[in-house]
């Protein structure tokens, strides 16, 4: 394994198991903490995709023969490597994407999951059969791989997201081409040699790194039959219609605004604790983040004075801080962005109560502090915008039926939580929501990996969800094999359809 925090200055691809530097065309890759460049990678052309596409595309046959019992090993395996190192992945994803290195464990976990689950892929990969369908004839269903698929993963989980798509795929019998975010792409490079490592033969996944151009290369090239995309709505949108265009099988899990919902009876203490909690962890930075907390009737101003009080003893500072709660955000522009929408929230009528621009953090860096905003509407842009960093907006309603039709109204529909003491309120939500991913006094409800993950509406383009069962649905084709017999005496012309 050659990816350390000492040698990530001069990033490669790793195409069949060999490290491949292109110098063309380069991108930055910072420590957010610092401001810091810490490392240059290569950026992808069509050249060096293609390449990628020839190695993946020669590993393919000997993969997809390759035994199911081997397979699963080679996932218990990567489980006790990732397992036995995980503080040195941790501290790679805490490098480049800033998040507390507590909060890069947790991904990690979760990862791991996917893992686990796919070193079970003999019986995920059991397809079914019916003796007797007709009269000697016997019908079964195998699932077979679709060949070389394509990865390409956001920044806010560097572990994560990868192990999600690429170990089903691989589990699957498929051979894989992953493109990590630009932002953060040395985990992904731990990860590969971590699968090396593991047993898995070189070709059967290859990281190449890149940009538009490269993830357009990636959608053209007609030998990769599957496309798994994590990122934001208008990409996640662009890159299904594209790879769907080009007849490719695709799932593009897209961008997210969650609501929480507050009942009037829910434990007020506990609520604004999870707020906390899912509002600026990973500074605002998860897909499941909650973003919005709809305080139902009379509670508002103890809700919002309760989250306020928390928010001063919210820790930010760099992730390898003992202690730390709250990391910096991405990018410099990122941060910009950020703080525009702080900015402009009370010129659009809304109460900032919390402005995290004066919070206590450091001065260098990608650092925001926690906002919290009061009397937030729809058609303000701190609410229709995704802003994606430690905001938390609040919205006040009367009753639960407008907080469910708040909720229904919004674009997106990737998680969303209540918190009540009620049972019926709790199983009405449940069924009412238009939501992807529910929460029941759970404010980030990240199915375990025997479920899969995904959302409804702007938050999904596709109609399978990552990870867990759907995934192996969507790294598999299903063929069906119908067959008979006969003896030679049995045999005679029919020219009808065949039927029974
Ligand atoms: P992003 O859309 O900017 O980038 C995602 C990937 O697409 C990266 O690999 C990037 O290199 C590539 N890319 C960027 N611009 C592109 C373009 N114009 N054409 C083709 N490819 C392009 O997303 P991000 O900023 O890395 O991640 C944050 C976003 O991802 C947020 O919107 C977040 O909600 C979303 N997200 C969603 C989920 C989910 O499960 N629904 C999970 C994690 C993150």
């Amino acid at each position: 394994m050659t990816s350390t925090l000492n040698d990530i200055e001069t990033l490669h691809h790793l195409i069949g198991g060999e490290a491949i530097s292109t110098a063309n065309r380069t991108g930055a890759v910072y420590n957010p903490a610092t401001g810091e460049q810490t490392g240059t990678l290569p950026f992808a052309d069509t050249t060096t995709l293609g390449h990628a596409v020839d190695i993946a595309a020669a590993a393919l046959p000997g993969w997809r023969a390759t035994g199911m019992a081997k397979r699963a090993n080679i996932m218990f395996n990567l489980r006790q490597i990732i397992v036995a190192r995980r503080a040195e992945l941790a501290a790679i994803v805490t490098a480049e994407h800033g998040k507390v290195l507590d909060d890069a464990d947790g991904e990690i976990t979760r990862g791991l999951e996917n893992v686990e689950f796919c070193a079970g892929l003999v019986h995920h990969m059991k397809g079914e059969s019916l003796e007797q369908a007709s009269t000697g004839v016997d019908v079964s269903q195998i699932r077979q791989p679709v060949g070389v698929v394509a990865c390409v993963t956001p920044f806010n989980f560097p572990v994560m997201v990868p192990l999600w798509m690429v170990t089903t795929a691989i589990a699957a019998g498929n051979t894989v081409i992953l493109k990590p975010s630009e932002k953060v792409p040395s985990a992904v490079l731990w990860l590969a040699e971590a699968f090396r490592e593991a047993g898995l033969p070189d070709g059967v996944l290859n990281v190449v790194h890149g940009d538009k151009e490269t993830v357009d290369a990636i959608l053209d090239e007609p030998r990769i039959k599957a496309v798994s995309f994590v990122g934001s709505t208008p990409i996640a949108k662009s890159i299904y219609t594209r790879a769907a265009a080009n007849g490719k099988r695709v799932q593009a899990l897209g961008g997210a605004k969650n609501h929480m919902v507050v009942m009037p009876d829910a434990d007020l203490d506990a609520a604004a604790d999870a707020a906390i909690s899912a509002g600026y962890g990973a500074a605002g930075e998860r897909c499941m983040a909650v973003s919005v907390v709809v305080a139902v009737g009379d509670i508002a101003d103890d809700l919002v004075a309760r989250i306020g009080q928390r928010i001063k003893d919210v820790k930010v500072c760099d992730g390898t801080t003992p202690g730390a709660d709250m990391g910096p955000v991405i990018t410099a522009a990122s941060k910009q962005r950020i703080e525009g929408f702080v900015a402009g929230a009370a010129a659009e009528g809304a109460t900032v109560v919390v402005d995290g621009r004066d919070h206590d953090m450091p001065t260098t860096g990608f650092f925001t502090g926690p906002t919290l905003v009061d009397n937030v509407k729809p058609g303000m842009a701190v609410y229709d915008e995704e802003i994606f960093g430690p905001v938390l907006s609040v919205v006040r309603v009367d009753t639960y039926d407008e907080a469910v039709e708040l909720i229904n109204n919004c674009r997106y529909a990737n998680g969303t939580a209540v918190f009540t003491r009620d049972g019926r309120t709790a199983r009405s939500f449940k069924f009412d929501i238009e939501v992807g991913m529910v929460g029941i006094n759970v404010p980030i409800p990240v199915p375990i990996g025997s479920f899969s993950f995904g959302g409804w509406k702007d938050s999904l383009f596709g109609d399978t969800h990552m990870y867990g069962p759907e995934s192996f649905n969507f790294y598999t084709r299903r063929k069906v094999v119908t067959e008979r017999w006969p003896l030679p005496s049995e045999s005679q012309i029919t020219m009808g359809f065949p039927t029974n």
